[in-house]
């Protein structure tokens, strides 16, 4: 008997040929085909009389054939397949192209179904390569009601998959339906079976949207479960209470040279208040580019700094962890907090109110890195940080900038980086011991979520928002710049070095490549240096370049050395040269909104007017509309809505986030839906998921989806 389980191979009628074409698609089981889900619906549902058709219209028609034949056309080498069908109110011409086996399988006499578009021909009404299957013993599948498309790959039809699907939907009675039957009844959802039957092969469009609803409901549930027990559980550990400082707390915000933000206060002040609790924090917070998070989080580890306790913050690249390290070592010059530098290639540490020569106090260790990780106040590092053998002296907060670019393991793994060692030790306390103490998470990210979907992607995170930005920013101008006025681009990117401005050049390729005939960083590189700009220093940056040249490079940049620089994304996130007034981006229509944002984001961080300017080569008119809607918004959070409506979420977020969930059905813009699934979540919470074995069973498996 053919279980769930069962490998594809064993259903009965599959071709060896078609197994291995579903397998491509990841479809092993019988179940991996029944959760592989239409993603839209023809409408046949309405069968009508031939003596009733109109033109224009989407039918299904039933009758006999009167008539059939194929025949060669005349000019073309093109086989046609004409027949005549009769279903006692009148006849209709039918026309197949190409499909000659369509003449050789339909006989005169033959009852067939047929779905459709009506066309006005010719001689008449006519319908032109309908669906067809014969009217005989078995049920009608492909022309009547409404009728699955599948995405199809792997050189796959559709009907071949009704076939296939329609001979194994009874298995879907075996599944296990893992929702309460409380919940079931809250909501009003259809069972497992009758929603995996109503799926393929829906009865109504009412049954239709119910099977939808039921199957969407089951996968924003489960990941909202998740979430919430992953909350529970942090919040079940203990952690260390932060005191506030509040007097060295305000010397330090009033010696800064600007003015914190409303924002940026109010998100420090959610976040000390949250690290005054002896339960470990798990933040979020969310902030647009420039927003000024960094400073933000600085106050934060001051506060630990003075509790004697230890910070690690971790950022995905070295150039970004060198500079926070330069950024933190300024600004706590004057409160003595040490900070330390850790990355594969760099371990170095500032001990703070330093001389004021070169070395600024910093101590360079060669395999003293122990010495760094127990003695600085706060560690700057890269994926380094969270290696196995890396243990701090004391460590209650873990900050994790641009968090985006982690995945799940990387930043439980800095979690997991508790306090004293010495904690490691006792393992069977049923309480939680005094000594086992969890660090308070906070996690940073520009990426703008809408509150609602990132309770789904985040549900496991408290949120906090910087949704303002600095005063006297100016808005950057962004322009998509057609290809005859690109000479008038360079003129005027001379203009603002001329002025003193620096220029980044983004291309989407580090080398040429004759396939993509896209723009790359060495190619223009050599164009720029030698015949555009001969008179400036350029330099160039990215991804396989060493740690060390890349640091080179980027300081110099900073040090305002090096006037252009054209690099890859490597300078997405993170990278903050305040006299930077141009950002220039070729092949802009390889990169989604949120990303070019993200580049948009480097410039226009101090006073001087800055300015973006995209080139593309594509022509296609979406793609230009959605350049075009970028140049009109500043707002990384109106950006991100324009594009959602677009786009779906996975695909808007997908390729910015690492660890998104992957949903089969579920749809991220149905905000309802997303309410009821949590408050459906936290129910079950309350009472307890023990009560639900099936459930608990389930979450077992779906570890990886947590964002935490
Ligand atoms: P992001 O939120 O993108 O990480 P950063 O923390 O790098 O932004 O800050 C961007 C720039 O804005 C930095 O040069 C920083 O010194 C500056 N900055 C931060 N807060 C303020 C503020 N309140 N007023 C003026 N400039 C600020
Ligand atoms: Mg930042």
């Amino acid at each position: 008997m053919l279980t769930l389980s069962s490998p594809i191979e064993q259903i009965i009628r599959i071709g060896a040929a078609t197994a291995k074409k579903l397998q491509r698609l990841e479809i092993k089981t019988v179940k991996d085909l029944l959760e592989y889900y239409p993603f839209r619906y023809a409408d046949y549902s309405r069968t009508v009389p031939i003596a009733n058709l109109t033109a224009g219209t989407t039918v299904n028609v039933q009758g006999a054939i009167d008539f059939i034949q194929n025949k060669r056309s005349f000019r073309q080498r093109m086989i046609i397949t004409e027949a005549l069908v009769n279903d006692n109110s009148g006849q209709l011409k039918v026309v197949w192209f190409n499909q000659p086996f369509i003449g050789k399988n339909l006989k005169a006499g033959d009852g067939v179904s047929l779905a459709g578009t009506i066309q006005d021909g010719l001689l008449g009404l006519e319908m032109v390569a309908p669906e067809y299957e014969r009217i005989g013993s078995s049920q009608l599948t492909h022309t009547t009601g409404l009728v699955p498309m599948y995405h199809l790959t792997a050189n796959l039809t559709n009907k071949q998959l009704r076939f296939l699907i329609k001979s194994i939907i009874g298995t879907a009675s075996q599944g296990e339906d893992i929702l309460p039957e409380a919940i079931k009844r809250k909501y009003q959802l259809l069972d497992l079976t009758k929603a995996l039957a109503n799926i393929h092969f829906p009865q109504s469009p009412e049954m239709l949207t119910r099977a939808r609803r039921r199957l969407q409901f089951e996968e924003l549930f489960l990941v909202q479960l998740q979430a919430q027990l992953q909350k529970l559980e942090v919040r079940s550990k203990k952690a260390e209470a932060i005191k506030f400082f509040k007097e060295e707390t305000s010397k330090f915000v009033q010696n800064l040279p600007f003015k914190l933000t409303a924002a940026q206060k109010k998100a420090a002040w959610e976040i000390i208040k949250d690290i005054g609790q002896d339960k470990p924090m798990a933040r979020l917070l969310e902030g647009d580019v420039g927003s000024g998070k960094t400073v933000a989080a600085a106050v934060i580890m001051l506060n630990v700094a003075l509790n004697k306790k230890q910070s690690a913050m971790l950022v995905p690249t070295e150039i970004l962890a060198k500079q926070h390290y330069d950024t933190l070592c300024a600004l706590f010059q004057d409160s003595g907090v040490k900070v330390g530098l850790y990355t594969r290639s760099q371990k170095k540490i500032n001990e703070g109110r330093g001389t004021q020569d070169e070395g600024r106090g910093e101590r360079t260790t060669s395999h003293g890195s122990l010495f760094i990780l127990h003695d600085s106040d706060v560690v700057v590092g890269t994926h380094a940080l969270i290696q196995e053998e890396v243990e701090f002296r004391d460590l209650a907060l873990a900050v994790i900038d641009e968090q985006h670019r982690f995945g799940v393991e990387q930043r439980q793994a800095l979690r997991k980086k508790s306090g004293p060692p010495s904690s490691q030790t006792d393992l069977d306390c049923g309480e939680a011991s005094q000594q086992n103490l969890a660090p308070h998470l906070l996690s940073m990210t520009a990426t703008p979520i809408p509150r609602s979907l990132a309770q789904v992607i985040y549900g496991d995170l408290d949120l906090s928002i910087i949704n303002e930005l600095p005063a006297g920013r100016k808005k950057i101008g962004t322009w998509l710049v057609p290809e005859f006025k690109r000479q008038g681009a360079y003129d005027f990117i001379k203009r603002e070095i001329l002025t003193g401005r620096q220029a980044f050049v983004i291309c989407p390729l580090i080398s040429p490549s004759d396939k993509l005939g896209v723009k790359s960083v060495t190619e223009e590189y050599k164009k720029l240096n030698e015949h555009i700009f001969p008179e400036f220093k350029i330099a160039y940056l990215h991804g396989r370049m060493k740690a060390g040249e890349k640091d080179k490079i980027m300081q110099e940049f900073l040090a305002d050395k090096i006037k252009m620089l054209v690099a890859t994304s490597v300078v997405e996130v993170g990278v903050d040269v305040p006299n930077a007034s141009v950002m220039m981006i070729e092949g802009a229509e390889r990169f989604g909104l949120a990303q070019l944002h993200q580049f948009r984001g480097r410039v226009g961080r101090s006073t001087h007017q800055s300015y973006c300017l995209l080139f593309t080569e594509s022509l296609n008119e979406q793609t230009r509309e959605r350049l075009n809607i970028f140049t009109k918004s500043n707002d990384g959070f109106k950006l991100a809505e324009a594009d959602l409506k677009r786009r779906g979420p996975g695909e808007v977020y997908g390729t910015v986030q690492k660890g998104f969930p992957e949903f089969k059905i579920a749809a991220l813009n149905d905000y309802q839906l997303i309410k009821e699934t949590k408050a459906a979540a936290e129910q079950i919470v309350n009472e307890g998921v023990e009560k639900h074995p099936k459930l608990r069973e389930k979450i077992g498996e779906a570890k990886e989806y947590v964002a935490g």
